[in-house]
This record gives C-alpha cells, sequence and structure tokens, in this order.
C-alpha cells in the first residue's frame, strides 16, 4: 500500500521526525510513501508551512532518506502548494530548481478567509456559510486555470468544521471535476475528513462515485501530521474506492503518474 500524503515537522504543525514517519510506514508495512509537506506563501499568523529558503532543504533531505532506505520502502518528495492567485509565478519559480515527484494544490484559504484552523472565524460559525461555500468554489475554479501542480488535494475541504450551505454542492462540482478531467489531473482521497468534524472522507463517497464515472485517476493520502496517523481510515477508504469500481492507485515518479493495483 501507498500513503502519499505525509507532512514532516518543517511546517511547524507536524510532529515526529521524518525518520519517524519511514519507521512507522514500514513497521505498518507500506511499499511506498510520499513527504508531501506544505508550501504556503500566504501571510497568517503563526507559520504553517515551511518557508522557501527550506525548500532545497526539504528537498535534499528527502533525496538523502530516499537513497538511505532503498530495498525497505520507497520514497517519493511531493509538496502540498497552497494556491494564491497572486503567488502563482513566485511558486513556479520556487518549484522550478527541483525535480520533485509530485505537486500538489489546495485551497486552505478562500481569499483572506482561512478555512482549515481551529482558531477562524469560519470554524466558529462567524461567516455566512453560503458566501464561503460559493467563495471556496470561486478559488477553485481559479486553481484550476493555472498548471503548476499534478493532484488536487481535498477537493470538498470546506466541508471540514461540518458547515453544509442550504444548496446541493454537486452542480458546481461536476464542473470542477470536469475541468480535473479535461486537465488530466489526478484526484486526491484524502482520509482525514473521518478525524474532522465534517466526518467523512475528502472528497464524498458521491464525489468519488462521480469521478469514477469520468474516470479520474485518484491517489490516496492520509494527511499524517504524525507517524501513527500514517494510512490512518485507509481500509474504510479502499472500500469506497473499490465500490466506486476503482481498482489502482496514481503513484508518481518525476511528476510522471502511473496506476498501482491496490487489489
Ligand atoms: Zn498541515
Ligand atoms: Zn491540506
Amino acid at each position: 500500500m501507498i500513503d502519499y500524503h505525509i507532512h514532516t515537522p518543517l511546517c511547524n504543525h507536524a510532529q515526529g521526525s521524518m525518520e519517524a514517519y519511514i519507521a512507522q510506514a514500514i513497521e505498518y508495512g507500506f511499499s511506498e510513501i510520499c513527504f508531501f509537506d506544505h508550501l504556503t506563501l500566504q501571510k497568517s499568523g503563526r507559520r504553517l508551512s515551511m518557508t522557501p529558503d527550506e525548500v532545497p532543504l526539504y528537498f535534499m533531505t528527502v533525496q538523502g532518506l530516499k537513497k538511505e532506505y532503498q530495498g525497505q520502502i520507497s520514497i517519493k518528495v511531493g509538496l502540498e502548494v497552497d494556491f494564491h492567485p497572486r503567488k502563482v509565478d513566485e511558486i513556479k519559480d520556487i518549484l522550478e530548481p527541483f525535480a520533485f515527484d509530485v505537486i500538489g494544490s489546495s485551497v486552505h484559504f478562500a481569499g483572506a478567509y482561512n478555512i482549515v484552523s481551529h482558531k477562524s472565524d469560519w470554524r466558529h460559525g462567524k461567516l455566512e456559510t453560503e458566501k464561503i461555500y460559493r467563495l471556496y468554489f470561486e478559488y477553485l475554479t481559479l486553481m484550476l486555470e493555472h498548471d503548476y501542480f499534478d493532484v488536487v488535494c481535498h477537493l470538498d475541504l470546506i466541508k471540514k468544521f461540518g458547515l453544509r450551505p442550504k444548496w446541493s454542492i454537486s452542480k458546481e462540482m461536476d464542473n470542477i471535476l470536469q475541468i480535473i478531467h479535461d486537465k488530466g489531473l489526478i484526484l486526491e482521497i484524502n482520509t482525514s475528513g473521518f478525524g474532522h468534524p465534517a466526518g467523512e472522507i475528502y472528497p464524498s463517497a458521491a464525489i468519488i462515485q462521480r469521478s469514477r464515472e469520468l474516470m479520474i485517476p485518484v491517489t490516496l493520502g492520509s494527511d499524517a501530521h504524525k507517524p501513527q496517523n500514517i494510512g490512518r481510515y485507509f481500509d474504510k477508504t479502499l472500500s469506497i474506492l473499490t465500490a466506486a469500481g476503482y481498482q489502482s492507485l496514481t503513484v508518481f515518479d518525476h511528476r510522471r503518474p502511473s496506476q498501482l493495483a491496490f487489489k
């Protein structure tokens, strides 16, 4: 099995050394993991990402670990980049010198609103739900106009705190999935939602079903911010994927995707 979404202490909000994540993955019997730490250029109080200056250190450290653990576990190096509409050129400049295996992109900020922080106004119900959902879809659509990434991370993360709009999001989601399909992007199945107030996978089983109808390939990650969370909720997630008709997960090498059967 693989886990393609693992953080590191460089992001300033994850616990455990890179070696501890690797040791845990080996103990759990994983064949391949991908470090997928945050790169966020948004300024918002406490630092929640490696700095651009730390990207070379991050990249070189994982390259070293790849060699060190060769024969025991395959290790890939990726980044979870936060979409920022005015920083795309800067992001491309930061990524350009490095042969990353995979780049993902996320919307954690819809405009000025942090939609993931436990301290956010969103979390505490101080914002109008419909307005923030609309803004979130606007940002997803804007993000998908760019091409610096391979994977769309936790597509319906906006539901994290269990806040849902009065209307159904299926039409907006269909439009987004169509773009993901047309651009040949990979959809991330992110199991961390089971542990959040949302209480379900990102994206939902219904969206996974729809993405399968569109033949969008998927990858799988736990979003582990501590070693013991590697592979968390994978059993029930593989049942959801199987029920939707998926039989393989996407793995990457130097930004080239390939399929790995999980049955
Ligand atoms: Zn994080
Ligand atoms: Zn994320």
